[in-house]
């Protein structure tokens, strides 16, 4: 038997098509969604970041704006231009592009976004939310992987669930909205005993380990849906010619581009599993899509909430 691809683009367009249709309904009332991104310093991985992030609000009409500040910023420096961020009526996201330089306290400027404009869903008044069932804006990455699993049919309600990974931004934000979807959920981590038998008695495997094709076929129950969100990029030739011992196809293919990107799921699991998410080409895709809507839902609750405090918010015409 052979898996079934869940591929992240069909998911990522479905995704737009109603962000789009939602940006269209605020423009109608006088407001643009805006997304603020702070890009520290000249770290390459997260230029490319940053620019996939507003090309995306380019494509869908969100408002960006982009600041740069040196790596040689402080702590004092970026926690003013946040605070200066969330005072702008026209900002209704703010991104604060991780990691930032070693002499910035990164936690208090993440602390600084206001919860209301906090897109990435890393403010601990967000996980706040997410814990006690109220509404808010969830972490990009697991909102994107629920999002397959509702798109494709795939019933959390009842199911094992199992959760590689306990990271803020990942793990645990995953277990909790396959909780709330009524999955009996179990998180594992690096301290997990006999992790090949938790996951086998998995339903649904979500691995966010960051460890290169370490869940193994054998780990994975018949029929079961795998959601891999391990980005793993390979640069070193020792490490491909290990992991690809078997594969020659993928190491010519190394040999020529000079790296690869890897999930945390062997390809072999794709013969056990019902459903795999494919990497590159699966989670990763919805990361971007949940951000942007993300933004649109901040100016959507950020108005609403204003409007119920009568507030001049609740005006909202911020742009044409
Ligand atoms: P972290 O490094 O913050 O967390 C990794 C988690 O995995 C930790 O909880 C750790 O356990 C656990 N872990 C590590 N090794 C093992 C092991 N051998 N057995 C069991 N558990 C283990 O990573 P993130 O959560 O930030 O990211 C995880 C992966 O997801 C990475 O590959 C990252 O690139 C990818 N990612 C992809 C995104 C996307 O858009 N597709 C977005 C964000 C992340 P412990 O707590 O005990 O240390």
């Amino acid at each position: 038997m052979s898996a079934r691809i869940l591929k992240g683009a069909e998911f990522r367009d479905q995704i737009y098509a109603e962000v789009r249709a939602e940006i269209e309904a605020l423009r109608a009332g006088g407001i643009t969604p805006g997304l603020a991104a702070v890009l520290v310093g000249e770290d390459p991985a997260s230029q490319i970041y940053v620019r996939n992030k507003i090309a995306a609000c380019e494509q869908l009409g969100i408002f960006s704006a982009q600041f740069t500040p040196p790596a040689s910023s402080t702590t004092e420096d970026l926690l003013a231009l946040v605070a200066e961020l969330n005072s702008r009526d026209d900002i209704d996201g703010i991104l604060v592009q991780v990691p930032l330089p070693p002499q910035v306290d990164t936690k208090r400027v993440l602390e600084m976004v206001s919860p209301e404009k906090d897109v990435d869903g890393f403010h601990p008044v967000s996980l706040g939310r997410l814990v006690t069932g109220r509404p808010g804006l969830v972490a990009c990455t697991p909102a994107g992987c629920m999002e397959i699993l509702r798109r494709s049919g795939i019933r959390a309600e009842g199911a094992n669930a199992v959760v590689m990974g306990r990271s803020d931004i990942v793990g645990k934000p995953m277990a909790l909205l396959l909780m709330h979807a009524n999955a009996t959920v179990t998180i594992c981590h690096s301290k997990t005993r006999n992790l090949p038998e938790v996951v086998k008695r998995a339903d649904i495997v979500v691995a966010a380990m960051g460890r290169p094709w370490m869940v193994q076929a054998e780990w994975i129950r018949a029929g079961a849906t795998v959601i891999d969100v391990g980005t793993n990029r390979i640069g070193s030739a020792k490490e491909a010619e290990r992991l690809f011992v078997q594969h020659p196809e993928r190491l010519d293919a190394f040999r020529k581009k000079g790296f690869a990107v890897l999930g945390d799921v062997h390809p072999g699991a794709a013969e056990a599993a019902g459903a795999v998410t494919p990497v590159p080409g699966g989670v990763g895709l919805l990361t971007i899509a949940m951000l942007m809507s993300n933004t649109v839902k901040a100016a959507r609750l950020r108005r609403e909430a204003g409007r119920a405090a009568g507030t001049p918010a609740a005006a909202g015409a911020v742009r044409s």
